[in-house]
Parts: structure tokens; C-alpha cells; sequence
């Protein structure tokens, strides 16, 4: 396959909490893997900030450590690491502080794009931005990129949202959600806009209903003092799955352009009906690994798991449900969306020959693909018996060994900062929208003194998610 690698221009990226995970597990390596292919310019420079005194050089050797513990050893090419290093600097300076911003005023260059990471603990975000503006650091073409979480629940995201607008346009903020940086959630919308085999049988007419899930095999993984404070809704549902399920139910926006897609995606939220409470379980881990032992008060009522069954309150869906599940201690790692169309309306043959409905599953990870599932006959003699087979579109089979690896989500979205893109990023509005449907949902589980059902460690969660779908007739996908 032809490389179409089209470099971005020259530009000032400065990361704060350049020191910190998510640095040296995601955005460093992602940087690094644009570097190598070509997409960015010799005239491009990393500049990392954070508390830690440090020089340049020092830096550049964390990073030299990091791209080597997380990326593949076949692509640790020394040269091109090499190269790399010598486009990053290092400025320490405290968010809270007033060190430090001379000096990076003064390494900013005119005549490139100019873009802040900021990759520090959201209850620094505004710090940042008031900073940046005081300093008179960001130009008005400047770009801020804010990670999650975006608020803890409406009033948080508003206040935020105020703050930031204080210093920057909604053009120049590019809130980050990794879930719309992966490769298939792109190809969700590539295969619905893009074929016209889709489009006209996506709706309730032809869809029985939707599965989201996104599962992880890991517990709270050290992460338990922040995670007891925020649960599956608000660091799972309210961002990522709410993404997922907007991407899915969206009308066809006229183009595909950031106020075009945003603006599809908020009419979706919008149209959200409230869930009743016995359209909603939470669950928690125990067993050979449990919640209550990961976290610190003995006593949490947080959920590590959520299912629930959600309708879109339109035309399009009336009628539809979405079922979404998300959770960790899971008994694997596996995130999708499933389309299940309705059975044909009258089947022509035997009762017995086994007409199975289609269904469409776009898999984000692990091996990012789709499958269709068609049902054709069994091949051979003995009659008429019909059997579901799948049309799998692995992207690494259907497109050869050429296509090179899939970009992480990282990558795509940090380079989209670079190009001034913004499709791929949440608008304030829809942040907030979010939250408006989340905090009646979370207020009332506090109201009623709601706890988390139990789940086995490694299970496919509670038994009660799988009776959601039971009393429905319907069942969950298994997790594979
Ligand atoms: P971390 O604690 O590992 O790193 C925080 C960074 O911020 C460090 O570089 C630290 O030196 C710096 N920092 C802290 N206080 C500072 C201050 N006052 N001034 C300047 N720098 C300061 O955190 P992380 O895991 O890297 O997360 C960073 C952000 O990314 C958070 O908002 C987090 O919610 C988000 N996030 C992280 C992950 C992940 O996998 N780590 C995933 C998604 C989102």
C-alpha cells in the first residue's frame, strides 16, 4: 500500500505533565511513531513541563526509556530515536506557579503552529489556561488540548467550560476523548456514510437493537483513590460510550467537519429519554480480586460495572434499544458495537432450517475490524438448512501486511491538533449535554442509597445484566 503520510506543518508542542503516565505511555510513543513515518517536519519541537527540576537532557532521556518500554523493539530504530530526542526540550514549571513562564515565553517560535497538551490533573486545566493568556504565551491561533476527566458532573463541566473561555475560543479547545481517535470508530462512519448498503436499513424499521460494550480484564490498577470518586458512569459512560453510542445513532451530518459531526452527535444526546432505574445495574467486582479491597473506604458504594438500556428519543429510533455495558475485572478485554437487525419478515422456509438475523459488529480492540454476519445455506445436500456466516473484514487480513501497524488513537488525534482538525474532539456543549443527562441518574442512586450488585472477578459481569437483556428476549454478546 502507498504511503499517504502527508506532513503536518512545523510546530511548538508543549506538554504539561510531560513527566507523567500517560506522557510515557501514549503521547510520547504516538509522537515518536509520526516521527518515524514522516508527518513531522525536522522544524517540529516537543517542549515537556512539569514540576520535576530537570534539564533537557535528562528529559530526553526519560523519554529515550519511555518510547523503549512501550513501543515494540522493532521500532526502537536508534537513528530515528536519535533524531527524535533532539526535537524535544524541557522547562520546569509549576501550573499553580509563577516559574518558569518567562522562560517558556521566550522558546515559543513565531511562524509555527503553536499547541499546549495539557496532561496534568484536571483540577489544573484552568490554572494552565489562565496562565498561558496571562503570559501572554498563546497566540490567538494557539491550540489547548484538555484530557479527561472533563468535569466531575454539570456544574463542574460549565465552570470549566467558563474558564476555558475566558482564555481561549471553542475553535482553539480540543477536548480529548482517545475513544473517536481509534481507527474503527472512524470506520463506523466511513461505513455508514461511505456505502450505500447501510444507511437505509439503520434505523428501527430494520435494527432490533444495539449492544455497546467496552470490557476490560484490569481492576482499578492503582488508579482505586481517583476511580472510588468517579465509577464506570462517569469515567466510562458519560465520555467514551456516550461517543460510541452518538457515532452510531447520528443523523448523517452534511460533511465531515467538526461543527457538521458535533452537531449531529448533541442532537443524539439531546434526545436521550431519562433511564428508569430498572433500566440501569451496577455492579461491583469480588472474588480472587475485589473492588472493596483496591480502593480505600472498606465500604464503597462506587460501581465498577454498568449495563443499562437506553432509547433515542427520535424518529429514527423509535423503538430501538441500545443496550451499553462497561466494566472492569472482566473476563477479557474487548470493546465493540453491535447492529441487530430484525429477522426477515416472514421466513419462506422450514421451521427448522435455522434463519438467523444479521448482524453487524465493529470492533475497536483487541484486532480492530468489522464483521457482518450474512446468513447463506449450508453447503452440501439434505435440504434447505441455512447457517450465519461471518464477512469478517479484519483490517490486518483485508488490507495485506503493507497497511503497517493500526495507529493508535493518540496519533491520529494529537497530529489532528497539529492540522487545526477538530472532528475528532468534543465541543463544549456536548460535554455539558453529557452531563445533563448523567447527574439525575447518579443524583438518584444517592437518593435512593443505591449499592453495587456483586460480580465474579472474570466473569461477564452481574447476573442481573444478563436478565436486562433476558426479560427483553434478547441476550449479550459474549465477550471473547
Ligand atoms: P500523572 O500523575 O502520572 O502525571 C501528572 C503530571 O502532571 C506529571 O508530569 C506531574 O509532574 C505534572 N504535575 C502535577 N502537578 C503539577 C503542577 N502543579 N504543575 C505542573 N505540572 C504538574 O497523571 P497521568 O496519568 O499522566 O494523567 C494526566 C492527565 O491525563 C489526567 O488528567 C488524567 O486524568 C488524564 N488521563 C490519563 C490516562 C492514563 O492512562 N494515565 C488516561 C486518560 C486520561
Amino acid at each position: 500500500m502507498v504511503s499517504r503520510v502527508i506532513p503536518v506543518d512545523p510546530f511548538d508542542l508543549v506538554i504539561f505533565g510531560g513527566t507523567g503516565d500517560l506522557a510515557r505511555r501514549k503521547i510520547l510513543p504516538a509522537l515518536f511513531r509520526r516521527f518515524s513515518d514522516g508527518q513531522m517536519p525536522e522544524e517540529a519541537r516537543i517542549i515537556g513541563a512539569a514540576r520535576t527540576e530537570q534539564d533537557g537532557a535528562a528529559w530526553a532521556e526519560w523519554v529515550h526509556k519511555a518510547l523503549k518500554e512501550f513501543l515494540p523493539k522493532e521500532e526502537c530504530d536508534k537513528a530515528l530515536i536519535k533524531a527524535f530526542l533532539e526535537r524535544l526540550d524541557y522547562l520546569p514549571i509549576d501550573a499553580m506557579g509563577e516559574g518558569g513562564w518567562k522562560e517558556l515565553k521566550g522558546k515559543m517560535r513565531d511562524g509555527v503552529t503553536q499547541a499546549f497538551y495539557f496532561s496534568v490533573g484536571p483540577s489544573l486545566f484552568g490554572a494552565l489556561a489562565e496562565r498561558l493568556h496571562a503570559h501572554g504565551i498563546a497566540r490567538e491561533d494557539a491550540r489547548i488540548v484538555v484530557e479527561k476527566p472533563f468535569g466531575r458532573d454539570l456544574a463542574s463541566a460549565r465552570a470549566l467550560n467558563a474558564t476555558l473561555a475566558e482564555h481561549f475560543n471553542e475553535t482553539q479547545i480540543y477536548r480529548i476523548d482517545h475513544y473517536l481517535g481509534k481507527e474503527t470508530v472512524q470506520n463506523l462512519m466511513a461505513i455508514r456514510f461511505g456505502n450505500v448498503l447501510f444507511e437505509p436499513l439503520w434505523n428501527a424499521q430494520y435494527v432490533d437493537h444495539v449492544q455497546i460494550t467496552v470490557a476490560e480484564e484490569v481492576g482499578v490498577d492503582g488508579r482505586g483513590a481517583y476511580y472510588d470518586k468517579s465509577g464506570a458512569m462517569r469515567d466510562m459512560v458519560q465520555n467514551h460510550l456516550m461517543q460510541l453510542l452518538c457515532l452510531t445513532a447520528m443523523e448523517p451530518p452534511n460533511r465531515f467537519e467538526p461543527d457538521a459531526v458535533r452537531d449531529e452527535k448533541l442532537k443524539v444526546i439531546r434526545a436521550l429519554d431519562p433511564v428508569a432505574p430498572a433500566d440501569i445495574v451496577r455492579g461491583q467486582y469480588v472474588g480472587k480480586q475485589s473492588y472493596l479491597e483496591d480502593v480505600e473506604d472498606p465500604s464503597s458504594r462506587t460501581e465498577s460495572y454498568i449495563a443499562m438500556k437506553l432509547h433515542v428519543s427520535n424518529w429514527r429510533w423509535n423503538g430501538t434499544p441500545f443496550y451499553l455495558r462497561t466494566g472492569k475485572c472482566m473476563k477479557a478485554r474487548g470493546s465493540e458495537i453491535v447492529i441487530h437487525f430484525k429477522d426477515t419478515p416472514h421466513s419462506i422456509f422450514e421451521e427448522d432450517a435455522g434463519n438467523k438475523a444479521n448482524v453487524l459488529s465493529i470492533r475497536l480492540q483487541p484486532n480492530e475490524g468489522i464483521d457482518l454476519r450474512v446468513t447463506i445455506k449450508e453447503p452440501g445436500p439434505g435440504g434447505m438448512r441455512l447457517v450465519d456466516v461471518p464477512l469478517d473484514m479484519s483490517f490486518a487480513d483485508a488490507l495485506g501486511p503493507d497497511v503497517g501497524h493500526v495507529p493508535d488513537a493518540y496519533e491520529r488525534l494529537i497530529m489532528d491538533v497539529i492540522r487545526g482538525n477538530q472532528t475528532l474532539f468534543m465541543r463544549g456543549d456536548e460535554v455539558e449535554a453529557a452531563w445533563a443527562w448523567t447527574d439525575p441518574i447518579i443524583e438518584g442512586w444517592k437518593a435512593r442509597g443505591e449499592k453495587p450488585v456483586p460480580y465474579e472477578t472474570g466473569s461477564s459481569g452481574p447476573e442481573e445484566a444478563l436478565m436486562l437483556m433476558h426479560r427483553d428476549g434478547r441476550r449479550w454478546r459474549d465477550i471473547v
